[in-house]
């Protein structure tokens, strides 16, 4: 058998009951064959970055897994299916969005899997959760070049 990687995903929906549809993400993640969920963030409300509509709610789960990248990448997209996921057009308001933010130490440069996530680093939505569950993955000067993004932890 494959030895198991840490890897993190990273939640965001801002369509229909936003906090449900994360929550719901989480446990079937969980229910992914090859995977376990070892950590989980809180919640955050955060405001849509270079895009419109409500505001997302954010998360990042922390795996082990033996799955391959690519199919871990094609499980949380069979997920984002069955949540209702379209995509009408780049950064559109969507219902759930599962992005893989790092596979163990892994450097990835493929046409449909870029990991570390290429973006990630400019967003506090995935760093603010992300510090939470591993700090030791987020630098603190990180954390302050996103200061200005607003995002909120959720009761
Ligand atoms: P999005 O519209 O943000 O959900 O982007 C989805 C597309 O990004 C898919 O076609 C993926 O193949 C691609 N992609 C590239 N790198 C990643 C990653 N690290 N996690 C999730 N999707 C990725």
């Amino acid at each position: 058998m494959r030895s198991s990687v840490t890897a993190y995903v990273g939640l965001g929906a801002n369509l229909g009951d936003a906090r449900a549809t994360v929550l719901r993400a989480m446990q079937e993640i969980a229910g992914i064959d090859g995977v376990v969920l070892n950590r989980r963030s809180a919640l955050y409300a955060s405001t849509p970055v270079d895009a419109n509509g409500p505001d997302y709610v954010n998360a990042v789960v922390q795996v082990l897994t033996h799955l391959k990248a690519s199919k871990l990448l094609e499980a949380l997209q069979t997920i984002e299916t069955q949540a209702g996921r379209t995509r009408p057009y780049r950064n559109a308001p969507r219902t759930l969005d599962l992005d893989i933010l790092l596979y163990a130490n892994a450097h990835i440069t493929r046409s449909k899997l870029t990991v570390p996530h290429p973006r990630m680093w400019e967003r506090a939505f995935v760093l603010v959760p992300l510090a939470e569950i591993a700090p030791d993955c987020v630098h603190a000067d990180q954390l302050h070049a996103v200061r200005g993004q607003s995002i909120e932890k959720l009761q």
